[in-house]
């Protein structure tokens, strides 16, 4: 933004904060902010770590409580200094980010999908009504969530030359009595490339085996629509894809018996190929996909794994 004064133009070159508690969310970001606004990073995790952001300047909290309040402070004391802010939309994240914006009074837009600057101001798309439209928008908003798989990780090659601070996270206020792990897979659906997904269609939990013998035929991962993981618990809420679980883009997509509802389809629209199985012609997910097969699963799935010599 330039400004003129006693005939002297003064050019302030706006200055974003990247941060996420998962590196490799930080380094996609650091790649979707490329060439449209330059970033420091701050992240939780080893010094030695540092020199794999492509940023002149490196934050690094010396630990990342259960608490997300005390890192919120924490990032509150460096992030001031920023024009904007950019945070990973992990779950922790996005706690972060809206404790920051409650502090700081500044407004924020989550998950956004794209940012510009334009005149001095943020120009940000993302989704709106669930996922029905996209909204793009000039705001006022300073603080934003980005969501994995936005782009590809920015890799350095050579270490960069950097300034690196270590910053200080407080104690929880939090007294943490005890802690059970939540039962976590070995699987992170927003790299996989091919996803066989299963909705309520599939109509017994042993029907998952037939889905299951799919997806090791084509080397994939297996999810679930929002009744299968979080109302069936056939799967696990780690493999739900939409709105309330998790955005995925793999290379190949294949819905059998998801009827296509919007919460289901925003999680999952940004895959390459999409074919849905489903025995009623007139199910939505016939329209946001590449290959429909009207029928019953139960005769196609077995037939496609032979198909494919297994
Ligand atoms: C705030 C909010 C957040 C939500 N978040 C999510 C989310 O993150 N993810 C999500 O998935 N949903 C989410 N939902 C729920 C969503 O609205 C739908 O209810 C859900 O996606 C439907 O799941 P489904 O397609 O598996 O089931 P259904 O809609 O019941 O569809 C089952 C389909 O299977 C077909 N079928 C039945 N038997 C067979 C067979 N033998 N062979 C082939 N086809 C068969 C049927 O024709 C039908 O089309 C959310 C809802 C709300 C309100």
């Amino acid at each position: 933004m330039a400004k003129v004064y006693n005939n002297w133009v003064y050019i302030k070159f706006m200055r974003g904060l990247i941060f996420s508690e998962n590196a490799e969310l930080g380094k996609e970001m650091l790649n979707f902010l490329g060439g449209k606004i330059e970033c420091d990073v701050a992240f939780a995790g080893e010094v030695g770590e540092a020199g794999l952001f492509a940023a002149k300047k490196i934050f690094i909290l010396d630990s990342y409580p259960y608490d997300p309040q005390p890192v919120a402070i924490a990032l509150e004391s460096i992030a001031t200094s920023y024009d904007y802010f950019f945070v990973g939309a992990t779950t922790a994240g996005r706690e972060v980010a809206a404790m920051m914006s409650q502090d700081l009074k500044i407004p924020m837009e989550s998950e956004i999908l794209s940012f510009d600057l334009e005149s001095g101001q943020a120009r940000i798309s993302r989704f709106y009504y669930g996922g029905k439209t996209v909204m793009e928008k000039i705001t006022s908003a300073r603080i934003f969530t980005v969501m994995a798989g936005i782009a590809s990780p920015l890799v350095t090659e050579k270490p960069y030359e950097q300034e690196v601070t270590v910053v200080h996270v407080q104690k929880p206020g939090i007294n943490l009595i005890t802690r059970e792990e939540k039962q976590k897979g070995s699987i992170d659906l927003t790299r996989a490339d091919v996803i066989v997904a299963v909705g309520r269609g599939i109509g017994k939990k042993e029907g998952l085996d037939v889905a299951g013998k799919l997806a090791s035929a084509l080397g994939g991962e297996l999810a679930g629509s929002r009744p299968v993981c979080s109302d069936l618990h056939w799967l696990g809420e780690e493999r739900q894809v939409g709105l309330s679980g998790k955005r995925v883009k793999p290379k190949i997509y294949i819905a059998l018996g998801i009827s296509g509802q919007i919460q289901h389809i925003v999680g999952m629209r940004d895959s390459k190929i999409v074919i849905a199985i489903n025995r009623d012609k007139s199910a939505p997910i016939f329209n946001e996909c590449d290959y429909g097969l009207v029928g019953d699963l139960y005769e196609i799935v077995p037939k496609l794994v032979q198909a494919l010599g297994f």
